[in-house]
């Protein structure tokens, strides 16, 4: 209505809600869900107190076509897009982050890797078997640098048949399953992060090594390793695009991954809910009622609610602005610091609305809790997605 009482006329105006999901997509968030409850969720908490990835996982995560989202068809893949590939990193996350985050960085920085920067003849080498039974990792983290990603001191040096590598990463998601590594060493040093390039290495290469797993605090089942290149000697066709571009693919790369991170803390948040919002108004009773329906309780819930919806509608529009060519480095980063606040608080206080029950490893609650945390670390901390929301805010208004 306008303020005279007329009807406005919308028109104009696509009625689309933000949320909103083509046929496919739909399609998509279904069957991620009917296979993460059914496959995936008997195995959620054996796969945490193992600290593995079950290998029947990864297998059939390959046959529901879940590692080649945005492979077009005729190199094996779903031939989806983007918004797909974030509606099924959100579903898995709802029962297991651990698994999502494999979906995660195998689809939007792998995979998408090889489709933006790859030549021809590296696509129809690679995307078939990333498609279909390879899983990959992305190697751009070391000791030396993490938020700083480009001091990596990583060196690479040219051979006659094509490149050495020299140098150690850490903190490498998915290098256990891993058959597949894109790695960001420097080619020139003296040119300073413009010397870092991409290369390929693939997993039995001479002299490449994984050194470590780590123990962590959450998303236990999902591997993340340190990993050693000592002389590793890879063909000149494993130069992912070209020489000193490898700073502004990391850059690219990362802008896009990090929708996918939001994407996985917006599924973790509503995982985290709704396992408490069921026990609350379906299991437990105290002063003879179900303590659902303590207006407390209610509000708590109905709070927590609204800030989950609020977490999508951010990383829908992110993956939409992407989709539609726009610029979306400022929403990326504004999906993923507050999906991950979000989820972090969600988690926590659905412990706190389970009692003691939210507190013990028989359910999930907890875990959950446990894996929210690294949504505000990996690709890029809080800190660096409210610089990065800062920088772009500042240069919009200063005069
Ligand atoms: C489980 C896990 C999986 C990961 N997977 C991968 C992977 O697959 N591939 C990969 O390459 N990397 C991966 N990482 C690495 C991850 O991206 C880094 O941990 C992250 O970028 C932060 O780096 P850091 O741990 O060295 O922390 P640091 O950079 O040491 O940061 C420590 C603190 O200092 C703050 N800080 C640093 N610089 C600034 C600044 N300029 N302004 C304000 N605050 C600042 C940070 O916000 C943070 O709070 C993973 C990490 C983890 C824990």
């Amino acid at each position: 209505m306008t303020t005279t009482g007329e009807p406005l006329d919308i028109s104009d105006i696509p009625p689309t809600p933000i949320t909103h999901l083509s046929e496919t997509e739909a399609l998509m968030a279904d069957s991620v869900s009917k296979f993460a409850n059914e496959v995936i969720l008997p195995k959620v908490r054996d796969m945490d107190e193992a600290e593995t990835m079950d290998p029947t996982v990864v297998e059939q995560m390959f046959e529901q076509g879940l590692m080649g989202i945005e492979i077009p068809e005729e190199f094996g893949g779903a031939g989806m897009n983007f918004t797909a590939a974030i509606v099924a990193i959100e579903e898995l996350a709802r029962v297991d982050p651990s698994v999502s985050v494999m979906c995660d960085v195998h689809n939007t920085l792998v995979n998408t890797a090889i489709l933006k920067y790859g030549s021809e003849e590296s696509k129809r080498k690679w995307l078939p078997k990333l498609a279909t039974g390879t899983v990959g990792s992305f190697c751009l983290s070391e000791p030396v640098s993490g938020s700083d990603a480009f001091a990596l001191a990583t060196k690479a040096s040219k051979t006659p048949n094509g490149y050495k590598i020299n140098g150690s990463k850490m903190w490498i998601t998915n290098s256990m399953e891993a058959g597949f590594f894109i790695v960001f060493a420097n080619l020139d040093p003296s040119k300073k992060y413009k010397g870092i390039t991409a290369f390929i290495v693939e997993k039995d290469t001479p002299g490449f090594s994984i050194a470590k797993k780590e123990k962590k605090l959450g998303i236990k089942a999902s591997s993340t390793c340190v990993l050693n290149f000592d002389d590793v000697e890879i063909p000149a066709g494993n130069l992912l695009g070209e020489e000193g571009q490898g700073y502004k693919y990391a850059i690219g790369l990362l802008n896009e991954g990090r929708i996918g991170i939001a994407a996985q803390m917006t599924g973790l948040a509503l995982g985290a809910w709704e396992n408490a919002a069921r026990y609350c108004w379906n299991d437990r009773q105290q002063f003879g009622t179900l303590i659902g329906n303590f207006q407390a309780m209610q509000h708590q819930l109905a709070q927590a609610y609204v800030e989950i919806a609020a977490a999508r509608a951010l990383v829908f529009n992110a993956a939409r602005k992407k989709e539609a060519g726009q610029d979306f480095v400022q929403d990326a980063a504004m999906a993923k610091l507050f999906a991950s606040q979000v989820a972090g608080r969600v988690a926590g206080s659905a412990i706190e609305w389970m009692g003691g029950m939210g507190f013990v490893r028989e359910g999930l609650a907890e875990k959950f809790w446990r894996d929210s945390k690294i949504g505000a670390i990996y690709e890029g901390t809080s800190n660096i997605q409210l610089t990065t929301i800062g920088k772009l805010l500042q240069k919009e208004y200063t005069r």
